[in-house]
């Protein structure tokens, strides 16, 4: 049963199971206090807003998930608590349980039947809809170019505690030997009618800079330095998502666009 968010409220006398949603992540938040791994995502779609709390059996385990993402969840189960609170659960093990990131689908890239392109003065504010479009990568000197460690279960960054611990910034685990180096890139994006700056990580920061982080790393400063003007006249269809819920989120230094998705156009 696929349900829209607003009813919700209306038809919801009895617990119901095998509940699909579709919505925006505008909140996530890992639950702690819990002996199970639990996070909290808040989807949001034109009618209203949910929390759903996501239980795993070891640890988060659905890739890389951002705010702004477009996501799919099914197997959700549904109810009003004792206090008339709606509760809306999702388990990793159940039957029919699923959660697809559509932002991050290569398929929104390659199949024009699931999008319709968009131009660059079209983005604003208020877009929440993942966003594609034809550009090519614009002021290219002063582009960010930084390669970090990312955790492999989440693909968000890790830091190093003074203690020398890697903790996720987005697990709240330690993940020592669960690091990958990954591109952290800052950049301007051009069309023929505007510019955005806009940020991105793991393998849509490679595809863009045609480059593993790991031959990036190896490269001598000098030739990091001078990297990303070889990419110039480069094009790509990118997947682009409204990010901005992160405003508080230091990772994200207030770039209100994520590129979810990058495909070089030959
Ligand atoms: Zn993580």
């Amino acid at each position: 049963m696929f349900k829209v968010l607003q009813s919700f409220v209306v038809d919801l006398r009895d617990k119901m199971t095998g509940i699909s949603l579709y919505g925006i992540v505008t909140d996530i938040s890992r639950e702690r206090n819990t002996a199970e791994i639990t996070f909290a995502l808040r989807i949001e779609d034109t009618t209203g807003a949910v929390w759903a709390k996501l239980h795993f059996v070891r640890s988060w385990s659905l890739g890389r998930l951002g705010l702004g993402h477009t996501v799919y969840i099914s197997g959700l189960t549904c109810s009003v608590t004792k206090q008339k609170r709606l509760e809306v659960l999702w388990h990793e093990n159940d039957v029919g349980a699923s959660v697809i990131n559509i932002s991050c689908l290569p398929a929104m890239l390659n199949s024009s039947c699931l999008h319709k392109l968009s131009h660059l003065s079209d983005l604003s504010t208020q877009t929440s809809s993942t966003q594609i479009c034809w550009v090519w990568m614009d002021q290219i000197e002063h582009c960010h170019v930084n390669t970090r460690l990312s955790h492999v279960l989440c693909g968000h960054f890790v830091d190093k505690t003074p203690s020398g611990i890697l903790k996720c910034n987005f697990c709240h685990c330690n993940c020592n030997g669960e690091v990958v180096r990954t591109f952290h890139l800052k950049i301007t994006l051009a069309d023929e009618s505007a510019k955005v700056f806009a940020w991105c990580t793991g393998q849509t920061a490679s595809e863009l800079l045609q480059i593993s982080p790991d031959e990036f790393y190896e490269l001598p400063e000098e030739e990091q330095i001078m990297y990303p003007s070889s990419l110039e006249h480069e094009r790509f269809a990118v997947a682009l998502v409204n990010c901005c819920y992160a405003r508080t989120e230091q990772e994200l230094d207030a770039v209100t666009w994520e590129i979810t998705r990058a495909l070089k156009c030959e």
